[in-house]
């Protein structure tokens, strides 16, 4: 894709449009949460308005056409992330909640007192705290994979993690505070020739990359809406189905039963064993049509769109006295994690603020990455297919005026 190639997709994002006092939006935050396009928008309206009923427990019209629409989501979700199988798709509530899944539902009833449980210095909080919970609870043991300099995973020391009690290995496919892209494939190929099954978090992943759960064979996959164009309060979790049968549910009620005495239940069949209550129907659907949006554009144009921002970004910002990139993998979505010479990252997210520019500034949930650079935090600038050189400008102006102010 040409640099300008994605520019008239902007218009299908109102809030794109709006300003921050006098000054127009520059919306740069998009691996916290991306914005939805007026499709979505009114995939939602839609819903509400002409098919919202509860799911899957009446025969009336309207129940039946919310179910269908539904389940058409799910199907989307299949097909987007190439499972194998629609019952392998539960809709939870978001990555955090498929991650506690597998921590429940596998990790619970398969890891014991003195196993090891593979993680990586570049996890999210809630790829790290779940798998805590349970190591604690169990007296299970938490292993982490070192990076290197540049915010890159060293997979020779990964592979030596392994031994005779390893029993899960959870790994992020894009690091969310720096941008790195990880070898998953290989690390997947390696846990499974120590027979351990691997759980991926894809929240940063998806929204830049083509995602094969059968080619990659992960064995659970995660992500996110909110950061796919989608609405919140919805996610997914992909697990191949024998692991799926085998699991026990997270949470009991509604929905999750086929059949419910006092001395026992029957669960129900996948997915819906895994999807007790009444889910986020609306959300769910807009998901959907947040899947139909990116599939028209095409994952590969969005990524080869990206990676020319990324290379612009990274030129003019390497080249700013003062400044210094976190994680400087050429791997990389379109992610800059950076830090000002002498001015604490929430100080030049406040002034950037100022000029209409949304970065986030902090740990990121990833204080371990933080650590590791010998940083209490960084300023993030994350891009979507709909920003922009101008913007990109904007930021570099941006941050020479915060360095204004503080040279004063
Ligand atoms: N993992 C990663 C890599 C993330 O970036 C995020 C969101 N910041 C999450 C997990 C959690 O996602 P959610 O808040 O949607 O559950």
């Amino acid at each position: 894709a040409t640099p300008t190639a994605m520019q008239h997709l902007r218009a299908d994002f109102p809030i794109l449009g709006i300003r921050v006092g006098d000054k127009p939006l520059v919306y740069l935050d998009n691996a916290a949460s991306s914005q939805m396009p007026q499709a979505v928008i009114d995939r939602l309206v839609r819903y509400q308005t002409t098919q919202h009923a509860n799911i899957h427990r009446a025969v009336h019209h309207l129940s039946e056409v919310a179910t269908q629409e539904y389940e058409n989501a799910r199907r989307k979700l299949q097909h987007f992330m190439g499972a194998r199988e629609e019952k392998e798709v539960i809709f939870t509530s978001g990555t955090t909640d498929s991650i506690n899944l597998v921590m429940h539902g596998y990790g619970r009833k398969f890891i014991q007192s003195g196993d090891e449980i593979i993680l990586t210095t570049l996890e999210h909080h809630s790829n790290i705290v779940p798998w805590q919970m349970l190591a604690e609870e169990k007296g299970a043991h938490i292993r982490v994979v070192p990076i290197n300099d540049s915010g890159e995973l060293l997979v020779e020391a990964y592979e030596k993690l392994f031994n005779s009690k390893t029993r899960f290995v959870g790994l992020s496919h894009v690091s969310n505070a720096l941008g790195t892209i990880n070898p998953i494939k290989d690390m997947i190929a390696i846990a499974h020739q120590h027979g351990v099954p691997v759980l991926i978090d894809g929240a940063q992943a998806a929204p830049h990359l083509q995602v094969d759960v059968q080619e990659l064979d992960c064995d659970f996959y995660a992500f996110s809406a909110h950061k796919l164009f989608g609405p919140t309060g919805i996610g997914v979790l992909y697990g191949k189905a024998h692991l799926l049968e085998a699991m026990q549910p997270y949470k009991g009620g509604g929905d999750m039963i086929a059949s419910v005495t006092f001395e026992k239940t029957i669960y129900n069949e996948l997915p819906y064993k895994f999807e007790a209550g009444t889910p986020p129907i609306a959300a769910a659907i807009g998901f959907g049509a947040a899947i139909d949006y990116l599939n028209q554009i095409g994952l590969d144009n969005i990524a080869a769109y990206e990676h020319d921002l990324l290379r612009y970004a990274t030129e003019q910002i390497q080249a700013m006295p003062g400044v210094r990139i976190i994680g400087n993998s050429l791997n990389k979505v379109a992610v800059i994690s950076f830090v000002i010479d002498g001015i604490h990252p929430h100080d030049v997210g406040t002034l950037l603020n100022q000029e209409g520019i949304a970065v986030r500034t902090g740990h990121h949930c990833a204080q371990p990455i933080m650590e590791r650079f010998k940083v209490p935090a960084t300023s993030r600038a994350s891009f979507a297919f709909y920003n922009n050189r101008d913007e990109v400008d904007a930021l570099v102006a941006g941050i020479r005026s915060v360095q204004k102010v503080f040279a004063l």
